[in-house]
């Protein structure tokens, strides 16, 4: 029996564990993945808002989170698969067979980047599909390239690949984009990237790498091709909540419901980060939402 199990790695598990140790809580994190972090692996460009540290990328304020956590006294099993989680319980059963139990369970699972489900999408991964515009505008320096999206995330990928590709063509589903005025003005400056709005992209094509994409402009006009090198798709993230929404309250994009002390509305079953941050998702925020966590934690169990 542990004081808390957490389930997930990322800033906001990683924090939540550091605090529970300071407290003296009896704390195990769960991580499925091979190394913690989470998505902090897929920040590319410089992390300037985090206050008191800065770092040039994720990995490098990982390192910084990792340097503190690693002289703290919690367990932390990586690589461990999760097959079911009984909330009112505090259960949790491995893929392995193993099931632990806790008296406060924490949901750090995050979220994953939405994908657009077009054939194509999945089968050119590595063969022109750009993961990030700060990681790869190098590779495909010199090529034409397509973005999907209409977000910050979107914009801001298609502006940095502006600086060394020919043509950028952003492609956006609604009437207007939603990224924040400052990139849609300077969206607005560079003369080599078309916006299609009211438009969605359906297919990828090529032979060995990506050749060209086809672009639905309006429905029910035909699609037409446009030959590119390379596709970056930001259409939002989705939260990484399938384990337990059938147990506790979601929103209606599937994230999980907390309250002021980031508990849901099962008792004693927490949740922090994105998966329960639709609204403004930062990693200060994350490691915050760990602190607050951690606190009313020890202070239940320290009232029992
Ligand atoms: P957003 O949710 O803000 O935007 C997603 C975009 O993708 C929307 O324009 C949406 O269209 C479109 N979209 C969603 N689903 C589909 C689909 N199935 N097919 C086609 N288009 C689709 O996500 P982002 O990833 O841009 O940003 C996520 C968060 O990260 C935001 O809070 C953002 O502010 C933040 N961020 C901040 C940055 C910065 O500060 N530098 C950089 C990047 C992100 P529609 O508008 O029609 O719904």
């Amino acid at each position: 029996m542990h004081d808390v199990i957490i389930i997930g790695a990322g800033p906001a598990g990683l924090s939540t564990a550091f605090w529970c140790d300071e407290l003296g809580l009896d704390t195990l994190v769960l991580e499925q993945s091979e190394q913690v972090g989470g998505q902090l692996h897929r920040v590319y460009n410089p992390i300037n808002n985090y206050l008191g540290l800065k770092a040039s990328n994720g990995e490098e304020l990982l390192a910084q989170f990792t340097a503190e956590v690693d002289s703290a006294d919690f367990d932390l099993w990586t690589q461990t698969s999760i097959s079911s989680v009984d909330l009112m319980a505090k259960r949790v059963s491995l893929a392995s067979g193993e099931e632990l139990q806790s008296i406060a369970l924490v949901i750090a699972t995050g979220v994953r980047q939405r994908e657009l489900g077009v054939p194509g999408e999945k089968e050119f991964a590595g063969k022109g599909m750009i993961e990030s515009g700060a990681r790869d505008r190098e590779l495909f320096a010199g090529q034409d390239v397509c973005v999907v999206g209409g977000g910050d995330a979107a914009v801001e990928n298609a502006l940095l690949l502006a600086e060394v590709c020919p043509t950028v063509t952003l492609v956006h589903r609604g009437k207007k984009l939603r990224a924040r005025p400052e990139f849609r003005e300077r969206l607005q400056s560079q003369h080599c990237i078309t916006v299609f709005t009211e438009s969605v992209l359906t297919r990828i094509m090529g032979g060995e790498r990506i050749e060209a994409v086809e672009i639905q402009r309006k429905q029910g006009l035909k699609p037409f091709q446009l030959a590119v090198r390379g596709v970056l798709i930001r259409i939002g993230v989705e939260p990484n909540a399938e384990l337990f929404r059938e147990q506790l309250e979601t929103d209606p994009g599937g994230y999980v419901v907390v309250n002021s002390q980031q508990e849901t509305n099962v008792p004693m079953v927490f949740a922090i980060g994105d998966v329960s941050n639709p609204v403004a998702p930062t990693i200060s925020g994350a490691t915050g939402a760990g602190a607050t966590a951690a606190k009313v934690i020890a202070s239940r169990l320290n009232a029992k």
